[in-house]
């Protein structure tokens, strides 16, 4: 995937259960959409599948052939939430001080003062600059990894519940989840 100049396809988040630092959609009420994902993970259960290494796969396969740049969703639908060193390589890079970088691009997690978020501006973060992320080689770790799509370390289970949440807006895991809905006999309500 073309995660390049556009920097997004990388993106925001907040710390997961599954250590993973997703991304963290705007809260909302419960979509047609998320209560399919609802099913689909009671399905999963019943049917006793732990492990999604076909789901990989496939969102690998996907992520492989989209270019972000033409979506620059989840800078645009998300927050992000970054860590001491996330802003000490933001500040590197664009050359300020730690403490300018913090006060001019980073707010407090409501409700939480002991994180931070990036800063949005016109409802997107404040690094987006058109579709590309203007510190695309400093961004936060959050970003580097989104969508996700690689197996990992973390626990599976708790980590096809944030795909599903992140395929609320992201084509790729949407896309994904699509295929393997279908692969795994899955028929929809
Ligand atoms: S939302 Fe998904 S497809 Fe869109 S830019 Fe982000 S990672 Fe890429
Ligand atoms: S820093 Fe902002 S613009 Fe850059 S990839 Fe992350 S969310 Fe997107």
């Amino acid at each position: 995937m073309e995660h390049d100049p556009g920097g997004p396809g990388d993106s925001r988040a907040s710390r997961q259960a599954d250590g993973s630092t997703p991304a963290a959609p705007r809260p909302g009420a419960e979509t047609a959409r998320q209560a399919d994902y609802t099913g689909f993970r009671r399905y999963l259960k019943t049917h006793h599948r732990r492990t999604h290494e076909r789901l990989y796969t496939i969102a690998r396969e996907i992520e492989r052939r989209t270019d972000c740049r033409a979506c620059v969703r989840c800078c645009r639908e998300t927050v992000v939430e970054v860590t001491s060193e996330d802003i000490e390589r933001i500040a590197r890079t664009l050359g300020l001080g730690v403490d300018e970088t913090r006060r001019r691009y980073t707010t407090p997690e409501p409700g939480d003062l002991r994180h931070w978020l990036l800063r949005n501006e016109h409802d997107a973060c404040i690094f987006l600059e058109g579709n590309l992320c203007s510190i695309y080689d400093g961004r936060p770790g959050p970003c580097r990894d989104f969508p996700h799509v690689t197996g990992g370390a973390h626990t599976l289970g708790s980590r096809i519940e944030s795909i599903c949440r992140h395929a609320e807006f992201c084509p790729i895991l949407e896309q994904a989840l699509d295929a393997y809905e279908h692969a795994c006999g899955y028929a929809r309500r």
